[in-house]
């Protein structure tokens, strides 16, 4: 039963929340003209009936980016570096476990490696940081490793089938992919975006073999550029369309673009906005368990708001050097007082979405 006065999307949202799917055209309406209220009180109706309404999770990783050399020239990309220039870094795999020996000793059981794509890089630097990962810290400690761009550079390189690279990269230690390298998945953002990088076939093509070679993971949208509403409900329907084919994403979040050149356009997405897409987002990928939302780039008022609004995660506790520096130890401390102060149990997971620890408040 909806409690509220009648507009021209409760048949839309009654829909919904009685087992119905969202249309790309009622979810287009919902962006252009739904009223916020109604969204996400629908979006936070679906969460609960998801999840296990009192829980709200989060979990901890280090990130590993082992090296900042690039051929792809996102445009909204700072962190790259020219290949030949010399300015930039490779990490060796002693390096490499250094950085997860800081995240081990501060709890974290998982590692997320992700790079600039690098074809001076043989294939077996690759296989040689997994492995040495998996020796050091066992089995157990869960790698989640490159981007569809990356994996695409790894076929070209090795002249293997990606399959073949897949089960190689598998062999080695790697446990599952992130779905980075979205943005928006339509041929026009991705000619703005990242010309270069892989296309909405390519991308598709690559995680949809990651998820058949038991490579699950999670998938996004960076939203907040030129890209039109249309486009971003083009995205989720991508998405929508491949999780009904493989069910290989555990989760979905929504993030906004942060100003990092100039060359790319960045408009303020105020949280009124973010909320509306998060709730939105809840409501059209009813095949993806879980939403997270980002307190790391959106802050913790608007990640507690998004509690509210279809969103059961707050992603991750992020151990990289910056963080390590300004959070260290207190990370994992103050993600569990956000979650218990806007009413919920915090609980932490693996990146596989497992109960990781006893911690139940
Ligand atoms: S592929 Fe990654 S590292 Fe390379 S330019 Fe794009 S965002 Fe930057």
């Amino acid at each position: 039963m909806v409690l509220w006065k009648s507009g021209p999307e409760d048949r839309i949202l009654e829909n919904v929340l009685s087992g119905g799917r969202l249309t790309p055209a009622e979810a287009l309406f919902l962006y252009d003209e739904g009223d916020f209220l109604k969204i996400q009180y629908a979006a936070r109706e679906m969460r609960m009936r998801l999840n296990p309404p009192a829980d709200v999770t989060y979990t901890m990783f280090r990130v590993v980016n082992y090296t900042n050399y690039c051929n792809v020239h996102c445009t909204f990309c700072s962190f790259m570096d020219e290949i030949g220039k010399g300015q930039g870094y490779v990490l060796s795999r002693d390096e490499v476990l250094t950085k997860m020996e800081e995240a081990v000793s501060l709890g974290a059981r998982q590692m997320f490696l992700q790079g600039g794509v690098n074809p001076e890089l043989p294939f077996d630097y690759y296989l040689d940081i997994l492995r040495a990962v998996k020796e050091r810290f066992g089995p157990d400690l869960h790698i989640r490793a490159f981007s569809p761009v990356e994996l695409m550079n790894m076929e070209t390189i090795t002249g293997l089938s990606l399959g073949q690279v897949l089960e190689t990269l598998k062999s080695a230690g790697l446990d599952s992919v992130p779905g980075a390298g979205a943005e928006i998945l339509t041929e026009r953002m991705r000619a703005i975006l990242a010309p270069q990088k892989a296309s909405v076939a390519d991308w598709v093509r690559v995680m949809e073999t990651c998820h058949e070679h038991g490579l699950p993971g999670s998938a996004n949208i960076v939203f907040g550029s030129e890209e039109t509403r249309a486009e971003v409900i083009e995205h989720l329907n991508v998405i929508r369309s491949l999780q009904d084919r493989t069910g290989g994403f555990f989760s979905f979040i929504p993030w906004t673009f942060q100003k990092q050149t100039k060359k790319f356009f960045v408009r303020n997405v105020t949280t009124p906005e973010y909320l509306k897409v998060l709730g939105i987002t809840r409501l059209f990928l009813d095949n993806i368990r879980h939403i997270e939302t980002s307190i790391m780039v959106l802050g913790p008022a608007v990640g507690g708001l998004a509690l509210h609004s279809g969103a059961d995660d707050i992603s991750s506790i992020v151990l990289e050097e910056n963080v390590l520096r300004s959070y260290g130890l207190k990370s994992e401390e103050k993600a569990r007082e956000l979650i218990s102060e806007n009413g919920f149990n915090p609980l932490r997971r693996t990146l596989n979405y497992q109960v990781d620890a006893p911690v139940r408040a």
